[in-house]
């Protein structure tokens, strides 16, 4: 199996490591982590009792946290079985690097800020657990695609594992708006292949098992998730209410397939997760959002690995993005406002 992974946050250098970006395993408990989601978008209550946890409280559910982190590549030593509801020194470390991968102000506690990005449904690649991430990172040993240039990748949508709701032309117009997006910066061609078999990058939407090790969980959560180079994998919660237009879409957990897609093809083409919020391959998506537009720090992690696509100018990104991408690292952002969406997972 193709090591996946890791994404994370996506390196800067010196690379961090990333391991693989689904455990083998699946997390008891997860879908009454922090909030509950139901099918159809009725949000549960908030777990405010965790709100602003320190170091030796005790409080039912932090077990549940613990196996948050630890999924997405925090917490990795020991064993899982042994996760008590103990606000330990362990935990904090693990809350104080995650606060720093996810661009929010380091406070080694559960503040609201905190508890709100844990309960945003994001990418199921693990970040970086080997330390802080700045801005963009990569997957350990920095795989890429290594080809003789110019470089063609080829892509093709599943004949079968696809949507019902949303045409094929709807869908593939989205995923080849997300390629074009990559190949206007870097010097890499995509190509839709006529035989899904013979694609280099596949994509499909899939539910819960589904084969590789990393099962889908249903509404919110994780939406998606790839393999680093050269695998090609590209799988898409097919719990997920996707959409290609929100003006024709009333679902309060829609979630914006293009935005998603163009993440993915970054781990697709060996970007792990990047720290700065605006980046596209931030690992957070929230429902209703859009955000499918490549910024600085995600033009400048995929051209370390592939070069320019001479065609590109950095002075062509939207104004208020060419300013330096480390700059925005701090930019935390009113994330409190993000509470009422902040969705986790499914009652079912
Ligand atoms: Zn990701
Ligand atoms: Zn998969």
């Amino acid at each position: 199996m193709p090591s996946l992974l890791l994404l994370l946050h996506f390196l800067h250098f010196p690379l961090l490591s990333f391991s693989r970006p689904y455990p083998n395993e699946t997390i008891p408990g997860q879908n009454k982590l922090l909030l509950t989601v139901s099918p159809n978008g009725t949000i549960g209550d908030w777990r405010s009792d965790l709100v602003d946890t320190d170091s030796g409280s005790n409080v039912s559910g932090l077990s549940e946290l613990k196996l948050y982190l630890h999924r997405f590549g925090y917490l990795q030593n020991g064993a899982t079985s042994n996760f008590t509801d103990v606000f330990d020194e362990e935990f904090k470390s693990a809350i104080s690097l995650y606060q720093s991968n996810l661009g929010l102000r380091v406070t080694g506690r559960l503040d609201s800020q905190t508890l709100s990005q844990i309960s945003s449904p994001r990418c199921g690649v693990r970040d970086s657990v080997d330390g802080v991430v700045t801005k963009y990172a990569y997957f350990s040993g920095r795989p890429r695609w290594a080809r003789p240039s110019p470089i063609t990748l080829t892509y093709a949508l599943s004949p079968t594992d696809t949507l019902d709701y949303i045409s094929r032309k709807d869908t593939e117009a989205a995923v080849r708006r997300a390629f074009d997006r990559w190949a206007q910066v870097i010097p890499i061609r995509f190509s839709r292949a006529e035989d899904y078999e013979e694609a280099d990058v596949k994509l499909g939407f899939y539910s819960g098992d589904h084969g590789d090790g990393e099962p889908f969980d249903g509404v919110l959560g994780v939406l998606a998730h790839a393999f680093s180079p050269e695998s090609g994998k590209l799988h898409l919660d097919a719990a997920e209410r996707w959409s290609v237009d929100f003006g024709g879409e009333d679902s309060k957990v829609a979630v914006d397939l293009e935005s998603v897609v163009t993440h993915e093809i970054g781990h697709v083409l060996g970007l792990g997760h990047s720290s700065v919020r605006e980046a596209v391959m931030y690992p957070s998506l929230s429902p209703r959002t859009r955000k499918a537009d490549l910024t600085v720090d995600d033009v400048e992690g995929v051209q370390v690995l592939y070069g320019s696509n001479p065609n590109f100018k950095m002075s062509s990104l939207p104004e208020s993005d060419t300013s330096s991408a480390s700059s925005s690292c701090a930019l935390v952002g009113p994330v409190l406002a993000m509470i009422i969406v902040v969705l986790i997972h499914t009652i079912s």
